[in-house]
């Protein structure tokens, strides 16, 4: 059985930019929704004995498939946030940034202009491919990008449910406001991996 992680923060402890009505229904009702879907969903199944999320989200489909990844999606941008963002990448990341994107300016415009851009319910990654040469990618509905063989560094979720009650149908405010809650030594700590 799989369980909603904990928070790596307090529910309110992203304000002002994100609110704790938000993390309560985001995390609180969303979330844990997908966890409980999950877990009905892998009754008669293997994966009742031998739970391993990466791998049901690589192997299966429908609606096994959306509730996994969801829930591998969530819990990845959970990590992705903090309360003391030090708001720029730093060393090795930074520079594989730079010399990618251009600038750290740059990366966020094309990082925002993928959020904003993409139709629909989705997420939009930074994610380093088997070279670890780094790209954003935009994946529709629950989308995990693990599946085409890329591995995720950072992820903005851009259904509206992660930005309505605090920011209406403004996508793009949501995105600004996104950039002051990244955890960056969680996106270096990835990018090390390899
Ligand atoms: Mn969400």
């Amino acid at each position: 059985m799989f369980e909603l992680m904990e928070l790596p923060f307090l529910r309110e402890g992203l304000e002002p930019y994100m609110s704790r009505e938000t993390i309560d229904y985001h995390y609180g009702q969303h979330h844990a929704a997908y966890v409980k879907k999950l877990n009905e969903l892998i009754q008669e199944t293997p994966y009742a004995k031998n739970a391993d999320l990466d791998e049901i989200v690589r192997k299966s489909t429908g609606a096994l498939f959306n509730n996994a990844a969801q829930v591998w999606n969530h819990n990845f941008f959970w990590h992705c946030l903090t309360p003391d963002s030090k708001g720029y990448p730093e060393k090795a990341l930074g520079n594989a940034i730079d010399e990618t994107f251009g600038s750290f300016k740059q990366f966020k415009e094309e990082f925002k202009n993928k959020a904003v851009g993409l139709f629909g319910s989705g997420w939009v990654w930074l994610v380093a491919d088997g070279e670890g040469k780094l790209s954003i990618v935009q994946t529709r509905n629950a989308e995990n990008p693990i599946v085409a063989g890329y591995r995720p560094l950072l992820v903005c979720d851009v259904w509206e449910h992660a930005y309505y009650i605090d920011k209406r149908n403004l996508r793009g405010a949501y995105v600004d406001d996104f950039w002051n809650l990244v955890n960056w030594d969680f996106v270096a700590q990835k990018f090390a991996e390899k």
